[in-house]
């Protein structure tokens, strides 16, 4: 899916929650008004290419309703010229209706993300989100009644959060089948009030290798319930990596650990015993599989010093090819894959 954003930090926003602030997150300073919304896309939209106009990083239906037309308005012609195929939204939970759904779609809206977080009212309460997880099933499914795609966005490690909340968050999650997970562990930014809660110590942050593996269980739970986790971690930005991030599991590359992760549980459960000198990969698994700086043959080079990790075109992405037998990586990180002989 290639989509052009727009954002709108924190517009709409009640602006309780302590750990947020989306024009860190965007590099954004202000919400751009409908009219230099149609000026940009007139500008740079390209011809073809793209599948979809995102409006981030603010609570869109929490918007005044001529505020929201307004913008829909804006981007009317782009969707008409066939350039885009349809638009997409973030917001709040709480901030969805049946009426609210049903004019995201006459608009061309297909897909709506929802912040919701975690599903504990005891998490929400110490992030100062202001609801709670009994509104989460009800935006799903009256965003699933007007026909859109509904994504749910999850924040492993907010106050008061654990590894089970969040492992119980994304269960819950799941629950409400929906098409897609965005989840992003939290990072404590400069300027919040998350900041000062983490210099008083009443906030610890998850250190990176912590986040990194509890996402790996996390990416094999999604994986298990076939649905797919469109990023994991927050993009990078130039303000997030200039002194933006105080504390917490930032890395630009986030995802791409995770899936090392997941690569290094694999191949440590497939050589367990073993002697092998070469595991086969596609050649586009290949850096994440050796992880980086190749990290994850440092670490495989302690039981097995002999060991080459190679590119093999054979191979499909996600398989592994070791003693002529191919394998599914995701299988064995998860320990479910069949033992071979
Ligand atoms: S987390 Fe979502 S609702 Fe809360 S301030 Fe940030 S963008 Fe707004």
């Amino acid at each position: 899916m290639k989509i052009f954003p727009i954002f709108i930090p924190n517009l709409g926003c009640p602006g309780g929650c302590l750990y947020c602030d989306q024009r860190l997150n965007s590099g954004v300073a202000q919400a751009p008004t409908p009219e230099e919304i149609a000026e940009r896309l007139k500008q740079q939209l390209p011809e073809a290419g793209l599948d979809q106009i995102a409006f981030y990083g603010g609570s869109f239906t929490a918007l005044s309703l001529s505020l929201q037309n307004n913008y829909l308005q804006a981007v009317q012609p782009f969707l008409g010229s066939g350039q885009v195929d349809s638009l997409r939204i973030s917001t709040r939970p709480d901030c969805i209706d049946g009426a609210s759904a049903a004019r995201l779609r006459r608009f061309g809206v297909k897909t709506v993300e929802l912040g919701c977080q975690s599903f504990s009212d005891r998490v929400l309460a110490a992030s100062g989100r202001g609801c709670r997880a009994d509104s989460f099933p009800l935006a799903v499914t009256v965003l699933r009644d007007a026909g859109l795609s509904v994504g749910i966005q999850l924040m492993p490690g907010l106050p008061a959060g654990t590894d089970d909340e969040a492992r119980n968050s994304l269960l819950s999650a799941l629950m409400l089948k929906p098409d897609f997970l965005r989840i992003y562990p939290t990072v404590v930014l400069a300027g919040t009030r998350l900041a000062i809660d983490w210099q008083d110590r009443r906030y610890r942050a998850m250190s990176l290798d912590h986040a990194v593996d509890l996402c790996a269980d996390l990416a094999l739970i999604c994986h298990e319930a076939e649905v797919p986790v469109i990023r994991f971690g927050l993009q990078a930005s130039v303000d997030l990596d200039a002194n933006g991030v105080l504390a917490g599991p930032y890395h630009p590359a986030f995802g791409q650990l995770v899936q090392s992760s997941l690569w290094l549980r694999a191949m440590r459960r497939l050589l367990a015993g073993r002697q092998t000198h070469v595991i086969q990969v596609h050649p586009h698994d290949l850096s994440t599989a050796l992880g980086q700086r190749r990290s994850n043959l440092g670490r495989l080079h302690q039981q097995n010093p002999d060991l080459t990790i190679e590119p093999c075109n054979m191979l499909t992405r996600g398989q592994i090819q070791i003693e002529q037998t191919t394998v599914e990586m995701m299988a064995f990180a998860a320990g479910t894959g069949d033992r071979f002989e």
